[in-house]
């Protein structure tokens, strides 16, 4: 048997990181076993549908280096076509072939019209509310005659449901192994609704027999759709797939994990400057871990060592912490070149020159021990890259380090000292300015500190040698003679 797995979100807003993690592990399972992972769009409640957010999910997933077999796809203008003989696989562009297969069910005699008003139901729901009742379809058009209901159908609306059996529904989960649900207490689901589109449950159990897919593996809020899925499949004389649902996503608090963007958004996460591959080392462990709880996976070893047995069925926490945790070990661990491609959109945005690669390469390396998150990374080495007169100095530090005399004398003679050293690199520049502190019987922070304001804006940085042989000598001299003119406190740029 080929596999064949699906991930089916509905575009309703961002993709979130439980959308993420479905994703990855239905393509972690397919990859693993050699077979196909497919993307479906589940648009057909138009009510809930977002402009655009097909095309972000896209392209979200794309960056996450989460690539799909068949589906729609976007070209590079953003638009979206369909690869090969497949797809693309928007459930909108598909609703005649789930109204046929509501009709057939209804012939079977399995399914039935539903001719209650809005108004009928909400009465209803009104009224279980008020007696304590689980909110459910009475079933009161279930026991119109086939002549009624085909009467009634030519001139009032309807909707499909399925007949619910009043019986023990069984079936296996992979994760959660025997589970079962009393007929009785489900509800005749609604599969075609009046304007002819169909309920989530009638296009998602069609596809997925007409797509072949073998095992069907989403969050555990799916759990209680099952049955009614079950029962679709019965109903049609088809073998359902597979089933693993997996486990709830948790905030550390462990209330249920918020859907609000920002908290939960990868696009979001994007933004802030996490790379792709520690979101996906991190969200692979929400609900899945190895034996022997390795935490750091390359994508080829979660290929090979993910299997949908070794997924808990406890909920797992997300917890941003650790994820930031894992984003620096991971940036520490990529090659600058790498790094460069993935930093280059938040410097341009910072409007930071970005045209010198060699230089933003040193930059880039020096500086990687200290990035958390790509958005902090303009901020680190603007002062690098801005004009001598365009830096920030630092309020405090000025006070601190560049107001007295003493500190402008010293400067002084640093400058008269750094315009003699030739071989302006860090070992150089670390001997000399050691020995000038000797000489003048200057404690070195007198001299570290002042020199290092005058140069960065800052008191803190990367290693005083390295920061003045990436800035250079021209750009040291010459923030000095800055600082130490008259106009300097008139003039600065302050934080
Ligand atoms: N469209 C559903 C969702 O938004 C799919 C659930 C399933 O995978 O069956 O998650």
């Amino acid at each position: 048997m080929t596999v064949r797995v699906r991930f089916a979100p509905s575009p309703t807003g961002f993709l979130h990181i439980g959308g993420l993690r479905t994703a990855l592990f239905n393509y972690l399972f397919a990859k693993h076993n050699k077979g196909s992972f497919i993307l479906r769009i589940e648009d057909t409640d138009r009510t809930r549908y977002v402009e655009g957010a097909t095309e972000n999910l896209i392209s979200i997933l794309t960056w996450c280096g989460i690539e799909y077999d068949e589906g729609p796809f976007l070209d590079n203008k953003g638009q979206i076509y369909q690869k090969g003989d497949f797809g693309p696989y928007i459930q909108s562009q598909r609703t005649e072939i789930y109204k046929k297969y509501a009709e057939e069910l209804l012939k079977k005699g399995v399914a039935y019209r539903c001719f209650c008003t809005p108004q009928r139901l909400e009465e209803l729901r009104k009224t279980q509310l008020i007696n304590k009742q689980p909110p459910m379809y009475d079933r009161f058009c279930r026991n119109l005659s086939q002549k009624e209901s085909d009467e009634k159908a030519k001139t009032a609306p309807y909707t499909i449901r399925l007949k619910m059996p009043d019986e023990e529904i069984v079936f296996y989960d992979i994760i959660h192994k025997e589970v079962k649900f009393n007929g009785k207490l489900i509800d005749d689901q609604i599969l075609l609704k009046s304007d002819g589109f169909p309920t989530y449950h009638l296009a998602n159990v069609v596809d997925d027999h007409l797509m072949q897919i073998t095992h069907v593996i989403r969050g555990e809020e799916w759990l209680s759709s099952t049955p009614k899925h079950i029962v679709l499949y019965k109903y049609f004389e088809w073998n359902p797939p597979k089933f693993a649902h997996l486990p709830l996503l948790l905030n550390p608090d462990r209330t249920k994990l918020s859907k609000r963007s920002g908290d939960v958004a990868v696009e979001d996460f994007k933004k802030e400057g996490f790379l792709p591959e520690a979101i996906i080392n991190y969200v692979a462990l929400l609900g899945w871990s190895t034996e022997d709880s390795q935490q750091f996976f390359t994508k080829e070893e979660l290929i090979e060592k993910f299997s949908l047995e070794r997924c808990s069925q406890s909920p797992a926490i997300f917890d941003k912490q650790k994820m930031l945790w894992m984003n620096s070990e991971y940036i520490r661990k990529t090659s600058s070149e790498k790094l460069f491609y993935y930093i280059k959109p938040f410097l341009e945005e910072a409007n930071l020159d970005t045209s010198n690669k060699e230089y933003l390469l040193k930059l880039i390396e020096a500086e990687k021990e200290r990035i958390k998150l790509l958005k902090d990374v303009p901020y680190l080495i603007e002062y690098f890259l801005k004009p001598d007169e365009e830096i920030t100095y630092n309020e405090e530090a000025v006070k601190k380090f560049l107001s007295t005399k003493e500190q402008k004398e010293i400067l002084l003679q640093l400058k008269d000292l750094l315009i003699k050293i030739e071989n302006f690199d860090k070992i150089t520049l670390e001997k000399e300015i050691r020995e000038f502190c000797l000489k003048n019987n200057y404690k070195t922070p007198t001299v570290f500190h002042p020199l290092r304001v005058a140069v960065s804006g800052r008191t803190e940085g990367i290693g005083l040698f390295d920061l003045l042989e990436l800035l250079g000598k021209e750009k040291v001299i010459n923030r000095i003679q800055i600082v130490i003119s008259d106009k300097f406190l008139k003039q600065i740029k302050r934080s």
